[in-house]
């Protein structure tokens, strides 16, 4: 393709990393087949790494010499880039390996940052062939963008980066009672929610949030990189990274960006923040980019460097019925526009979640995480992302 080709200015170095675990198991598959097609033809040299096990991933990227690669792109779900995220901040050199271009191509079961790419470059939402049409030939076409981060304090103090949700409730539920319908690919989030309504149930805890006070920040401002002039894909954006060498360290979330917006975990929050009245919810769900599934616009507003998290919650009371025509309004996007009483929505840039009850589940871009209060902020644009 002429077009592709002419944004060649040398051959890029791309380290692509599969997890043959994924979705239906068919990565592999994919790649052997119609990425490896697609990679061929717009002249992409790079190096395949399969995942063994858990946290590879994370481990190969954190110990990467980050100079070698040009970008690094997943083909698997979004809890492999998940990984890729958190290895990169989990670095000496954060500061710059976290402006490393990173790539996906959808090979899981939860796809949502791939379909939320694909939906910023103008498409409608499509099946997990097309998208992963769609998300080649924006890999191959390599515009690289900003990408916000939130940044998540755990109970135990652990901090980890996310770069689409944090559910707790309903959706968190589904997110973890659905892996093991993995095998039906997207499907599985269909399926898990019809079983999570049959058993519907209220989650106590206390919400609080810092507004965003929201003066023009639009999806607007969305874009590439300025590079002053110069070519903007990420075939030349190597130099970025020097070779820093990089050493294993005992507390991970020494790294990464000051949360300057989070007060101290076991202390009130600010008085510019707002505490919700409720505590009987539904569910809870922070996001940042527009999808939540391959066929869900769960925050049809949101873009990727905004710097806005996309504060949804259920209150409790709600009727199945009522539910699932949310559910089934998210399809389109609208159901921020139902009138439902019982959805709030806000735009905020922090967060505190507090569940009452020891036990219950929390997620992270998919992950389950440890369960227990968490806080989080956004941090605007602090990724850097292949997007069309
Ligand atoms: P899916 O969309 O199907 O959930 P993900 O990319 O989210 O696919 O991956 C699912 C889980 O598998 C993630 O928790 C990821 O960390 C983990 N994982 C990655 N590589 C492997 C592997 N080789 N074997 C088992 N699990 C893996
Ligand atoms: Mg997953």
């Amino acid at each position: 393709d002429g077009v592709l080709l002419s944004e060649v200015r040398r051959p890029c170095r791309v380290m692509l990393l599969v997890n043959p675990q994924s979705g239906k198991g068919q990565a592999l598959a994919l790649y052997n087949g119609p990425v490896q097609r697609m990679l061929h033809e717009a002249g992409v040299p790079h190096t395949l790494f399969i995942t063994e096990r858990k946290n590879h991933a994370r481990e190969l990227v954190r110990e990467a010499d980050l100079s070698q690669w040009d970008a690094l792109v997943i083909i698997s779900g979004d809890g492999l880039l998940y990984e890729v995220v958190n290895g990169l901040l989990e670095r000496e050199d954060w500061e710059q390996a976290i402006h490393t271009p990173l790539g996906i191509l959808p090979g899981g079961s939860g796809n949502a940052l791939a379909a939320s790419i694909h939906h910023y470059s103008g498409g409608p939402l499509v099946s997990s062939e097309e998208l992963l049409v769609s998300c080649g030939f924006i890999l191959c076409k390599g515009l690289v963008s900003r990408m916000d981060l939130t940044s998540v304090h755990l109970g135990s103090g652990q901090r980890l980066f996310s770069f689409l949700s944090l559910a707790w409730g309903f959706v968190a539920d589904v997110d973890v009672e659905s892996e093991k319908y993995r095998h039906v690919g997207a499907a599985r989030f269909t399926v898990g929610t019809l079983v999570r309504l049959a058993s519907l149930r209220v989650y106590r805890g206390r919400l609080s949030y810092l507004p965003a006070d929201d003066d023009g920040d639009t999806g607007a401002e969305r874009g590439a990189i300025p590079t002053g002039g110069g070519d903007h894909t990420f075939r030349n954006t190597c130099s970025s990274n020097n070779g820093l060498n990089t050493k294993r360290r005992e507390t991970p979330s020494l790294y990464g960006p000051a949360d300057s917006l989070l007060p101290p975990a076991d202390g009130p929050v600010p008085g510019d923040w707002a505490v919700v009245p409720e505590e009987d919810f539904v569910l809870m769900l922070a996001m940042y980019q527009s999808c939540l599934a391959e066929d869900l616009l769960g925050a049809p507003n949101a873009a990727l460097d905004q710097g806005v998290i996309h504060l949804m919650y259920v209150k409790a009371g709600i009727s199945r019925a009522s539910l699932l025509k949310l559910f089934l309004a998210m399809e389109k996007g609208t159901h921020l526009a139902t009138g439902c009483p019982h959805l709030v929505y806000r735009r905020v840039r922090a967060l505190r979640l507090e569940p009452y009850a020891a036990k219950g589940l929390i997620t992270v871009d998919g992950e389950a995480v440890e369960y227990g209060p968490v806080q989080a902020q956004v941090h605007r644009g602090l990724a850097r992302m292949i997007t069309g």
